[in-house]
Parts: C-alpha cells; sequence; structure tokens
C-alpha cells in the first residue's frame, strides 16, 4: 500500500491501530513524548494569545543549579484545564516559539518617514524618540475644556493598544501612566 501524506498523518494522529503501513505507530509516538518530557519541570500557565484563556503545561530543561538557565523545551495543552482540556489552537500550539524563535525580534526598530525599511537603534534612542514625541504630540493635542467649557484634561491625539502577552500587572501601570497623561482610548487584553 502506497499511503497518502494525508491518509499518513491521519492515521497517526488518530491513533488506528492497524495502520496504512501495516504496523502500529501508537507506541513509538508515546515512547518519544514520553522521552522528550522525562526529566523536565512542569509548570502550569495560561496561552497569553486569546482571551479564550486555553490552560498549558511548559516544559523546562533544567537542573536548578545556581548557574543553570532553564530551558523551554515544549508547551502543551494541560489536559486537566476546564476550558480546552488538553487542546490547543494552531496558535497556541506553537507558543513555544513565542520564546525560542531565532527571528524574533530582541531589539527596538524603527522605520524613518518615507524609508522602506526597518533598521536597529539603541534602546536609549528608542526611550528618548518615544518621549520626545509623546510629550510634542500630547502639546499639540491636549484639551483642557470642552466645547461647552467644562474641564476635561484630556488627550486625544495619542492611544494605547496593549499587545496580548501584557500581564494584569503590566496593563495596571499602562493605565495609571496613560490615564496620567489624560489618554481616553485605551485598549488591552488583561487577564493572564
Ligand atoms: S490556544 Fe488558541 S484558542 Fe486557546 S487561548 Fe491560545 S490562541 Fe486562544
Amino acid at each position: 500500500m502506497n499511503p497518502t501524506r494525508r491518509t499518513f498523518f491521519k492515521t497517526a494522529a488518530g491513533g488506528v491501530i492497524a495502520s496504512t503501513l501495516g504496523f502500529d505507530l501508537q507506541p513509538a509516538f508515546a515512547q518519544a513524548a514520553g522521552l522528550k518530557i522525562s526529566r523536565t519541570t512542569e509548570t502550569r500557565s495560561t496561552c497569553p494569545y486569546c482571551s479564550v484563556s486555553c490552560g498549558v503545561i511548559i516544559h523546562t530543561l533544567g537542573d536548578k543549579a545556581k548557574n543553570v538557565t532553564p530551558q523551554v523545551i515544549h508547551v502543551e495543552g494541560d489536559p486537566d484545564h476546564p476550558i480546552n482540556r488538553g487542546t490547543l489552537c494552531p496558535k497556541g500550539s506553537s507558543l513555544h516559539q513565542d520564546i525560542l524563535n531565532s527571528r524574533r525580534l530582541t531589539k527596538p526598530q524603527v522605520r524613518r518617514p518615507g524609508s522602506d525599511h526597518w533598521e536597529d537603534i539603541a534602546w536609549d534612542q528608542a526611550y528618548d524618540e518615544i518621549a520626545r514625541r509623546v510629550k510634542k504630540t500630547r502639546d499639540e493635542t491636549f484639551i483642557e475644556k470642552d466645547p461647552r467649557g467644562r474641564t476635561v484634561n484630556r488627550c486625544e491625539g495619542i492611544a494605547w493598544n496593549g499587545g496580548c502577552t501584557d500581564t494584569n500587572e503590566f496593563n495596571y501601570l499602562v493605565v495609571k501612566t496613560m490615564r496620567s497623561l489624560g489618554l481616553t482610548y485605551i485598549e488591552n487584553q488583561a487577564r493572564v
């Protein structure tokens, strides 16, 4: 028999005992999975990507010695979690790449007006440029009184949009800081 790619994966994932290959793949898959996480520390957490909030188990390798940095090697759905019961969508299934991905950006970048590419800049320069633009925009768009003469002290020229991996604590500080600037357009996804 000549299995197609589709039937191969269907067979392997579905756990059909009499596989199209003529032998049982289940023990091999089970053993491979067991080997991969056999010496890991399990940490229960929440997928940060959307507000479904699926439970995940993060497998970390490292003997907890003082000079050893634990390494995340696998993330899977938590079978005991009442929301997802072990399942993860494709985005959640790629969660370990939130930590381990050579293409992940680790320094700030900027695309200048009229430019067609992004360039790396130093953190200090990024802070300076952001602070300067925030001040300039706030100075230009701050509204002290509304059309009926009531004091409003708001800044409608800046909006804040939080990322999905922002924690409650981070968002608490964001709201305090942005409200102190007078921002009214604030959005986040606080739940982790
Ligand atoms: S696994 Fe998918 S559905 Fe679940 S929280 Fe993450 S992104 Fe949302």
